[in-house]
Parts: structure tokens; sequence; C-alpha cells
């Protein structure tokens, strides 16, 4: 498996809302500057490959130009960048969101961070970082029904499910003082609002527990290095032809298949297929599938034992993007050639780990009902237990501007890959 990127990706100019992350080599301590996707790390001085784990969510704070005399404050916010997709009683409404909240409610400070964040090189938090770190009072959760409401509040309702994709959750801390009223250390202005009453002893914190973990790229089977792109969720071992995820345990072999294909130079697209348990309709065959999305055609009888999968792309791309293949596929229930094991051709890394795609279940099921006016009254009954996952690498003809499945006739804008996450 050799990886393939779109000349945009390749040659993709950093966009604003990329966060930048300033990092050292877990090697040799060289310093280095990542962005927030960033998983598989490639030194440029001692050339020694590494993957970052994060486990739920990475901690990063702004940087300050504190006088050396005031102890810093850090107050929390949380970010998140990724899809919102709300199910609504006639269509699926997608969205690209990226913003940020206060993960401790203050009146004394900012409700968001704006786009602070976005202008300036983070650094990441460690129990070294000085300063008294205000800890987050509000889950995640609150505040991404925050979030939701902001970003659905015209929609109309019943608002019947949304789920969140290939999110990107951090914790940012920016840096305050006292003087005596707050003053933003990023800056060094104080507050425009009245801060003189604020005593950071009110609030819980302290010291903080985060620490970035990376483990050497190194294919588990055969010691070589991994190679992927820079936000790999699966990494692949040119040697002995394996993929590999990380988990909390380092890496664990993925299941994977692929079709084989006539074309000369195919380009390789990840998708993930899920088989889960439905109950509340019937969804285990394709034939299930026919009868539940109205398919327009006679129902076979050997379509009562062919196994119904979910379906959904392992790489991000635009919400629209997303939501087309991920029916398109799931309708098609495609293709009943596949070989076990990564195809040799050209791939894109996929970089959408199965715990998104999981996320995508209730979506997917409300977009195949039909007709339409069953989706409010059923939807909400319906179970998903995911149970299986297998990463299928299906051919793409490559053309100038897309990629083409001619038998499933679809087609993927090159653009769409590269830019998808920059909006
Ligand atoms: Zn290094
Ligand atoms: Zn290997």
């Amino acid at each position: 498996m050799k990886i393939w990127q779109t000349p945009s990706i390749a040659t993709r100019a950093v966009k604003n809302s990329d966060l930048k992350i300033q990092h050292q080599c877990p090697q040799c301590g060289a310093p280095a500057t990542l962005l927030e996707s960033d998983r598989l790390f490639s030194c440029a001085y001692c050339r020694v490959k590494s993957y970052l784990l994060t486990r739920g969510f990475s901690q990063y704070h702004l940087p300050h130009k504190t006088p050396d005399d005031r102890e810093l404050i850090y107050f929390p916010y949380w970010r998140f960048k990724g899809m919102l997709f709300s199910c609504l009683a006639d269509r699926t409404h997608e969205k690209f969101i990226d913003t940020s909240h206060q993960a401790c409610s203050s009146t004394c400070f900012p409700v968001s961070l704006g786009l602070r964040s976005q202008a300036l090189t983070l650094e990441c938090v460690s129990p070294e970082t000085k300063g008294y770190f205000i800890a987050p009072q509000t889950s995640f959760k609150a505040v991404m029904t925050i979030f939701n409401r902001r970003f659905t509040r015209d929609l109309a309702s019943p608002l019947l499910h949304q789920a969140h994709i290939g999110e990107t959750i951090s914790l940012i801390y920016a840096p305050y003082y006292t003087n005596p009223g707050l003053v933003d250390a990023v800056l060094n202005k104080p507050l425009p609002t009245r801060t003189n009453s604020f005593r950071p002893e009110n609030f819980p914190g302290g010291t903080p527990s985060a620490r970035f973990q990376f483990i050497p790229a190194m294919c588990p089977n055969c010691g070589w290095d991994l190679t992927g792109s820079r936000d790999a969720q699966v990494l692949n071992c040119a040697h002995c032809h394996s993929l590999w995820q990380p988990g909390p345990n380092g890496f664990s072999a993925v299941p994977c298949a692929h079709t084989p294909t006539q074309l000369q130079e195919p380009v390789y697209l990840p998708f993930w297929r899920i088989k889960a348990d439905v109950n509340g309709v019937d969804l285990n065959s394709y034939a299930d599938l026919a009868r539940l999305a109205n398919l327009p055609k006679a129902v076979q009888k050997d379509w009562e034992a062919t196994a119904f999968h979910f379906w959904a792309p392992a790489f991000k791309v635009r919400p629209r993007v997303f939501l087309r293949l991920m029916h398109v596929l799931t309708t098609a229930q495609p293709p009943k050639n596949l070989e076990p094991g990564g195809p040799r051709h050209h791939c894109l890394t996929a970089n959408l780990p199965v715990s998104e795609a999981i996320e995508t279940l209730r979506v997917n099921v409300a977009g195949l009902i039909k007709p339409k006016e069953r989706v409010a009254e059923w939807l909400p009954h319906i179970g998903i237990k995911p149970r299986k996952a297998l990463l299928v690498y299906l051919p793409f003809e490559e053309r100038p501007h897309e990629l083409v499945h001619n038998d499933l006739n679809l087609a993927v804008n090159k653009n769409q890959l590269s830019l998808a996450w920059n909006l």
C-alpha cells in the first residue's frame, strides 16, 4: 500500500482554522510545530517517527506575556471542531463547526476564545506548566448542548437526533493575571469588565495532570516504520502489509479488506463497514434494507440471507459529501468480492477513526427510511448496537479533478478531500 495524496493535500497551506501547537520531538527534543489534527510526527532532525496518543481530549494553553512577578491564572475553554448532523423530520441538516465555550461558568471571563486560538501558536499543558489552572466545571457534553442549540436555532422542529462526527475536542486554557483586576495575559490588557472581586481560590484548580504520550510509530508485527498522512488514524506497514490503529495500549491490528480492480492505477479510498444489531425496525438483511428504503426493485429471495452492513467514509470530507457517500454506499451494499488485507496500490489514509463512524449509524438509518414521513415516527424507537467493523478499501479511477467509482456511479471531487477540514 502506498500513501496517496491529492497535490493540494501535499502542498496544503496551513489555514487559519488549523490550531498550531508548539512541541518537542519526544526522541531528541528538537522544537516542532504541529497542527491540532497531527498524529504521526516525523522529526526533521533525528528522523524518528512518533505517534501522538490522545486520550479523550488534548489540553493546550495560549502563549502569554505575563510580567515575571505575577502569578498566572489559566481559565479553561472547551473547543470543538467537526461535523454536526441534525436529523429533522424531512431531511438531515449538516454543518461544519469550529467553536469554543467556557468550561467553567464565570461572568469575569469572555464566553468564548473568539478567534484568538487560531491566530496564536498554542503550547501543550503538562504538569510542569507554571500557573494556577482553573479546573473545568462544565462537562464537554453540557457545552456541546449549548453548541447544538447555537447551530440549530433556525432549523424546523422536531429535532430527532444529533451527531458530532470527526470531532477534535480540546481543552484550551487562556492565561490571565491580577493587577488588581483581571488582565488578559495574551495581550497584557485589563479585561473590560469589572473584575476586582475575582479570587482564583474561589475556583477549584491547581496543577494540570495532562500529559501527551508519544509512542514509536513502528509496526508491532515486523518493526518497520509505519506510514500515513500526518493526521492518520490508521497506519500502514509497507513491509508486512498490515494496518494499525492507536488505542490505550498502543497499536492494534485493523481488520481490513479490499476489492480487486482491473484499473491500471487505481486510488483506493477507505470506508468503515459496520455490522450492528438494530431493533425497532428490521434491518438485518439486504431484503430488510430494500423494504425500509423502499428500493425500486422487487425483493429477491436470496436477499433475505444477505447480511446488511452500515457504511461510512473513513476519511474526512465535507459534511455534505460525507452524507452522500454514506447513503450511496449503505444503499448499494457493495461489494461481494472482498479480498482480505489492504490493497498494494495507492490509498488515501484513513483519518476518521471507527469510533466516529459508529456515531453516524443513527444518522445513516434516518436517511434510509422511505417515505420520509415515517422518519419522525420510527427513528425515536430504533436502537442500534455496533458489533463489528471492517476497514474496506474501494478502488476509484483517478481523473484530473475527481475520483470515480464506476460501478457505484460515484464521483468524489479531489478538492473536497483536501479542503475538507479547512473551511
Ligand atoms: Zn527528533
Ligand atoms: Zn510490518
